[in-house]
């Protein structure tokens, strides 16, 4: 192992200039990306960050990484083909039953370990609330920056991470870099990147490490699980069709029309910001820059402007669809398909509309 390299190096001079990096930090090598798997399922922002890695580890012409740990080899057999399958070339594993549930205290010590000893140059997580919990967690163990909620990554010749991130409300995007630490470490939110292709029966080298901590020395213990019961919370990033509503609808019983039109289309619904603060939806389903991203096939937007903070979690959308009485509106521009006109009398007339249809069409199929 070598020695610790966390001590502060200068190394932008005051005009900005980068000075070349100090010699101790070639030992950092490699992309990893810790996949997350819970009840041996992995969440698929892991699979996003593989893409984004093996982009990154192409560049440098260095190895791809996943990290898979787990309370039992069963458990993670699963993650560890997947992430194979989705770009790694090595799977770092630490497998003890003190791992069955996620708990700060052992995953720290299970990532840090690995991360000490095989010294990786980047390390990725998803901003998930078990990957936030994790990833700020284990970059103040290892006194190294953390980038967290990114929403582009690029690598230069040196090896330095960019990690782009919104600030100032979202108003303007930043750059930062880590230049005095190792590993340099970010956090990507869900369906900000989009996943790679699958490559059936990829398979690569598996390097275990033990996790070398007993049940008794973890304080914090799991009595019991509890599924969360409304299972719609998660499925808002991944659905094929959204549909959403703004302020333009008025009030909280006109935006029953948003949720009318996704129960015929099979869609999700949501919102934008001042909705949440409204009461008029719950948090989970706000849109945007501090609500969720989405990626959907298909999104219906009424009586939104598209502020830029709700721009930034909609802009992966394949097709946008926008209902606006403004025709000036921001989202008139940025929609694909623009409607001009009164989405509380519009909402209703659509969802009758693909009521007929979708029927005649279940009827004929
Ligand atoms: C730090 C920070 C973070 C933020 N994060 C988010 C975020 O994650 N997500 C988010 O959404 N916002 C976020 N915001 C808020 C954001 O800046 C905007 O204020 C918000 O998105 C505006 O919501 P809106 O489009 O529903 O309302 P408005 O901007 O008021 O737009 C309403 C629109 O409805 C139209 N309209 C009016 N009547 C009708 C009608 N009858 N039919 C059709 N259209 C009609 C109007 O022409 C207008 O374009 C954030 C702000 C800050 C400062």
């Amino acid at each position: 192992m070598a020695e610790a390299p966390n001590k502060p190096f200068p190394t932008v001079g005051r005009g900005g200039t980068k000075k070349e990096l100090p010699e101790h930090f070639k030992v950092y090598k490699h992309v990893w990306v810790a996949v997350e798997v819970e009840h041996g399922v992995v969440h698929p922002v892991s699979f996003e960050l593989l893409g984004e890695g093996r982009k990154l580890a192409d560049k440098r012409g260095v190895e791809l990484a996943g990290v898979v740990m787990g309370g039992s080899e069963a458990a993670i057999a699963d993650a560890i083909q997947a992430t194979f399958e989705h770009g790694a070339d090595v799977v770092y594993t630490v497998v003890d039953p003190v791992l069955e549930h996620y708990r700060n205290e052992p995953y720290i010590k299970a990532l840090t370990d690995l991360v000490n000893i095989y010294q990786p140059e980047i390390l990725l997580l998803g901003a998930t609330n078990l990957g936030r919990d994790l990833a700020g967690s284990v970059a103040t163990t290892l006194l190294t920056g953390l980038t967290a909620d990114c929403t582009e990554l690029a690598i230069d010749d040196e090896g330095s991470l960019a990690a782009t991130r919104p600030t100032f409300g979202g108003s303007l995007l930043c750059t930062i870099f880590t230049l005095n630490f190792r590993p340099q470490m970010a956090t990507v939110r869900p369906r900000v990147m989009s996943a790679p292709e699958i490559q059936p029966g990829r398979t690569g080298r598996i390097v275990s490490h033990p996790l070398g901590l007993s049940e008794d020395e973890v304080i914090t213990k799991v009595l019991k699980f509890v599924a969360d019961r409304d299972t719609d919370k998660a499925q808002l990033p991944y659905a094929d069709i959204v549909v959403a509503g703004g302020l333009g609808l008025r009030s909280a019983e006109n935006f029953q029309l948003v949720k009318n039109l996704a129960a015929v289309l099979g869609a999700k619904y949501g919102g934008s910001r001042p909705l949440v603060q409204k009461d008029w939806i719950p948090a989970d389903r706000q849109i945007g820059q501090t609500g969720k991203t989405i990626r959907p096939r298909l999104y219906i937007a009424t009586g939104i402007s598209d502020a830029i903070q709700h721009r930034v979690g909609v802009e992966g959308s394949d097709l946008i669809i926008a209902i606006n009485t403004d025709p000036n509106a921001p989202i008139m521009d940025f929609a694909h398909l623009a409607v001009v006109g009164d989405a509380v009398k519009l909402l209703p007339a659509l969802t009758e509309a693909f009521r007929k249809h979708l029927s005649v069409n279940r009827m004929a199929g």
